[in-house]
């Protein structure tokens, strides 16, 4: 779906208008292509008292192919940044927070189009004494401020790093050259927690996926087909499965990207057992699955009935926990392997409600609660468990809303604008990575630092 404001304030004439009447003009945001470079300019890397993973941040960057220099207070930058990386885990006293504003301030001004803030912190609940947990929970607050103010399609995001996590660069790898990349152009202002665990890298982190076996349902249209090529440019095998409706859709996107059509409706009895014969038929075990499938069914609440109410429960939620049970039983051929990754689609609408979606955003605040404790329950296989919510994407569900709350959904949120399918498919692609072993239980937005739920 195109959206018509944006090409207009952003070419010949309209530009020219819009800059005069000062109106918002979003930013053409850089999105991944296969082969393209981290950054575009270098990364100014610093670290705030004797934190330990500014180090591990700055090899992650060098390793990566991109040029790294030093943030001080003192640093004059000659040109554009592509990216500030700030080690803030050992800030512990108030007084901590100003050498942090003497050296991010330099830097974010630096930055040029594009340009990336990733903090790195100490996650806040593990920490004992006050002052110092005031301060690492004040990171998120100038993380989110920061990403409000930054133009040209910057973002700004942080790294919560648990005390054993800290330092290491396997652990850290993923998630930072994630924030860093243009695979993150709609994740802003948000916080992600890394914790403690056993990582085993890819060869080639381009590409992660290599000899992978990834099932996605819904994929025959929107964000389901976005996600299902993700994965497959990133070397996977690709189960795309969606309803015998949509057969035909269903079939060019499995075509398109060399994978598996399986037509299935997911609140079939049966539907986790036929996901794992499918699986079983090219592959020991299940990698990755996602659960994308989702329907809407908007009523005011008190208008709501009982199908209304179901239905959309049983697609969203009970429908993933059903096959999810058959997938993680260890006797099940084709069922998900120890170290595999289970990741929800779930939505802002969770987070914030929004009128006419009760049932909705019961089901999807449902998958936010779902991926935190199941998350921690799988924690001894090293299976990882989390959710994307994605904001305002562009896609036929959003197409049909009426055109001045379009506009609005669009527009209330720091980029200005709507998030494309790939966004979303690029960030599940992510926290489902090999590196991103640290990552679970939890609920990462694709919103473009949306208003709603904020
Ligand atoms: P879409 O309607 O374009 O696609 C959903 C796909 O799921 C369709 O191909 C549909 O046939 C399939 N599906 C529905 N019920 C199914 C079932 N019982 N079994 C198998 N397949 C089934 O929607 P979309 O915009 O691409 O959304 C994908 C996901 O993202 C959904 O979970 C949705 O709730 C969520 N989401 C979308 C937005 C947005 O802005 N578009 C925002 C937040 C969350």
């Amino acid at each position: 779906m195109t959206d018509t404001y944006s090409q207009l304030v952003n070419n010949g004439m309209g530009k020219t208008v819009a800059t005069r009447l000062g109106l918002p003009r979003p930013a053409t945001l850089r999105r991944y292509e296969q082969g393209q470079s981290l950054l575009e300019a270098p990364a100014a890397v610093g670290t705030v008292a004797d934190g330990t993973s500014g180090q591990a941040a700055r090899g992650i960057v060098v390793a990566s192919g991109a040029e790294a220099v030093d943030a001080t207070p003192e640093t004059t930058y000659a040109g554009k940044l592509g990216a500030v990386v700030l080690d803030a885990t050992a800030a512990a006293t108030i007084d901590d927070l100003e050498q942090l504003r003497a050296i991010l301030a330099p830097a974010v001004k630096a930055l040029g189009k594009n340009g990336r803030v990733v903090i790195l912190g100490t996650t806040p609940a593990e920490i004992d004494d006050v002052e110092r947990a005031a301060v690492q929970q004040g990171l998120e607050g100038i993380m989110r401020s920061i990403g409000k103010e930054l133009r040209a399609g910057g973002t700004a995001n942080l790294l919560w790093l648990d005390g054993d996590a800290q330092g290491d660069a396997a652990l850290l790898a993923a998630p930072l050259r994630f924030l860093l990349s243009s695979r993150s152009a709609y994740v802003s202002g948000q916080p992600l927690r890394v914790r403690s665990a056993q990582v085993s890298e890819a060869d080639d982190w381009t590409r992660p996926y290599v000899g992978q076996t990834v099932v996605v349902t819904g994929a025959a249209r929107g964000i389901g087909a976005a996600i299902a090529k993700v994965y497959a440019r990133a070397g996977a095998h690709v189960i795309a499965v969606d309803i015998p409706a949509a057969g035909e859709a269903l079939a060019t996107v499995a075509n398109e990207i060399g994978g598996t059509a399986l037509q299935l409706d997911i609140t079939a009895a049966d539907a986790g057992r036929r996901i794992a014969d499918a699986v079983a038929q090219r592959a020991e075990a299940l990698d990755v699955i996602v659960h994308n499938a989702g329907i809407t069914r908007d009523k005011l609440f008190v208008n709501t009935d009982a199908d209304r109410w179901g239905s959309v429960l049983d697609v969203n939620l009970r429908a993933e926990m059903r096959i999810d049970d058959v997938l993680l039983d260890p006797s099940v051929k084709g069922g998900l392997r120890d170290g595999g990754r289970i990741v929800s689609v779930a939505s802002t609408s969770g987070i914030g409600g929004n009128r006419g979606q009760a049932n909705y955003a019961a089901s999807k605040a449902g998958v936010m609660g779902m991926v935190r404790r199941l998350g921690e329950q799988l924690r001894d296989r090293q299976i990882t468990v989390n959710a994307v919510a994605p904001g305002f994407i562009e896609t036929e569900m959003t197409s049909k809303i009426p055109f001045a709350t379009r506009e609005v959904g669009r527009r209330i949120n720091s980029l200005m604008q709507g998030g494309q399918p790939v966004d979303v498919g690029e960030t599940i692609a992510f926290l489902s990575e090999p590196g991103s072993a640290g990552v679970t239980g939890q609920v990462l937005r694709v919103c473009g630092q949306s208003q709603l739920g904020a």
